[in-house]
């Protein structure tokens, strides 16, 4: 500032100085010089404002389009182009912040929306858009009771009880269960924040099924067992052949109970992510012979059982797993095919790949069914799959041992007719015998 005084005070020092020069040599040149300096400082000054107006008009205001300036203006764009700069600073620091904040909503997993007090629509994040189905462009002002229509979620929002989430379930556009929380935010505003907990309650809604289950199945042996526990306390001197009844039916109950404690215990062992497959190589030749003779044992002459080992192959794995889950399937064929049925047993290697196959001429499965079959407790015919002494867990079992494998199954049946399932082993699982195709 007093360097543009002391420019100023030149220019009057000057003016004066010429208006006395001018008084002195004669009254009527020092006018004119007077003048002429004035008019030379009103160019000067007006050439300046033009430069500083262009500038202000430009968009693109940066230190560098500042114009030069002369006298005076000199300082004055001076001091501008340093504010400039400084502002430019600040903006570039602002918009740096901005994009990081940016970049963190982004990655945020839960959605977000801005309601004003009414409830209407003021901004959202793209997870907000996906979980509720907002169309930001569109939806903007639009009351969010017209995108979320469920009724729980229109009481929730009037409530305004911010305390408490709200367990959102089965969207519109997407199956997906959200938990929806309220905060108060700026003046009168509201967050809704929405997060995704589809597979918190699905695994919620597994182990309520899974402890029900449990426990629909120790329930009928219980009842079994404790109502001739009763009766045999209750009555003296009982009948020695109802007594031996009784016993024949406890011992079976009990065994019911232990095979399906055994199951559970093998699948939470094969779910125990710290409980390392155990690798060796297992010969599969000797292990069908093996597990066919335990199926002729099972069958008792009432099936014709064929085994066909076309490869000398075997596999880098677990053999008791791989003995669990190849049991399981040949304990299935047996039970599922009525007397007088066929069933083959199978080992070959095609196109690189171990095939393990029992096939059945039983009771098959209808289409629907077969997508469902490894899931715990599930069973197309309860009473056959219990009078046989299933527990409901064997193909469970064998999915999670071929999972461990890297192996797969493969089921196709046709009811009436019979059953195949189909184990396949990847090649990195096969160690070298006679290869086959
Ligand atoms: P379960 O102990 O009931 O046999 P699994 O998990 O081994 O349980 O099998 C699930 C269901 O799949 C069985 O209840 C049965 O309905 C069906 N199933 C399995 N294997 C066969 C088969 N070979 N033939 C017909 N149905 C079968």
């Amino acid at each position: 500032m007093s360097d543009i005084f002391r420019r100023l005070g030149l220019v009057l020092a000057a003016a004066i100085v010429a208006l006395l020069t001018g008084m002195i040599s004669g009254a009527v040149y020092g006018w004119f010089f007077l003048s002429v300096v004035l008019l030379i400082l009103v160019i000067h000054h007006t050439r300046h404002l033009i430069a500083l107006e262009e500038w202000l008009l430009i968009s693109d205001h940066t230190s560098t389009s500042i114009p030069a300036g002369s006298g005076a203006w000199d300082a004055v764009f001076a001091h501008l182009a340093r504010y400039v700069r400084s502002q430019n600073k600040s903006q570039q620091l602002m918009d740096l912040e901005l994009k990081q904040l940016q970049n963190v909503t982004a990655a945020m997993p839960d959605g977000m929306v801005i309601l004003d007090e009414t409830d209407h629509i003021q901004w959202c994040d793209p997870v907000a858009e996906k979980h509720l189905g907002i169309n930001l462009e569109l939806d903007q002002g639009q009351q969010i009771t017209n995108m979320v229509r469920q009724q729980s979620f229109v009481e929730y929002l009037a409530a305004r009880k911010f305390n408490k989430p709200l367990m959102l379930k089965q969207m519109r556009h997407h199956r997906l269960t959200l938990l929806i929380q309220l905060v108060p935010y700026g003046k009168n505003q509201r967050l809704l924040i929405s997060r995704d907990v589809t597979s918190y309650e699905r695994i919620e809604t597994m182990r309520r099924d899974f402890i029900a289950n449990i426990s629909h199945e120790l329930r009928t042996p219980l009842t079994v067992v404790s109502g001739y526990l009763e009766m045999l306390a209750a009555e003296d001197g009982i009948d020695s052949e109802l007594q031996r009844l009784a016993l024949t039916a406890m011992q079976e109950q009990t065994a019911r109970m232990q095979c399906l404690v055994e199951d559970l215990l093998t699948l939470s062992r094969l779910e125990n992510a710290l409980n390392k497959l155990h690798e060796s190589t297992v010969d599969m030749p000797s292990l069908l012979r093996e597990l066919y003779r335990e199926a002729e044992s099972l069958s008792a002459g009432k099936h014709k059982i064929h085994l066909d080992i076309a490869s000398e192959n075997q596999i880098l794995g677990s053999r008791e797993e791989l003995r669990s889950a190849m049991g399981n399937l040949i304990g299935n064929a047996v039970r599922y095919t009525p007397e007088g049925g066929e069933i083959h047993i199978c080992w070959k290697v095609r196109h690189g790949k171990g095939l393990f196959y029992v096939r059945d001429t039983g009771v098959g499965i209808e289409q629907a069914h077969i997508p469902r079959l490894t899931e715990r407790f599930y069973r197309v015919d309860n009473s056959r799959s219990r009078d046989t002494g299933g527990t409901g867990l064997g193909l469970a079992i064998v999915k999670h041992v071929l999972n461990r494998h890297q192996a797969r199954l493969k089921i196709t049946s046709t009811i009436g007719k019979g059953s195949e399932f189909c184990i396949q082993f990847p090649a990195k699982r096969l160690i070298a015998g006679t290869l086959h195709g």
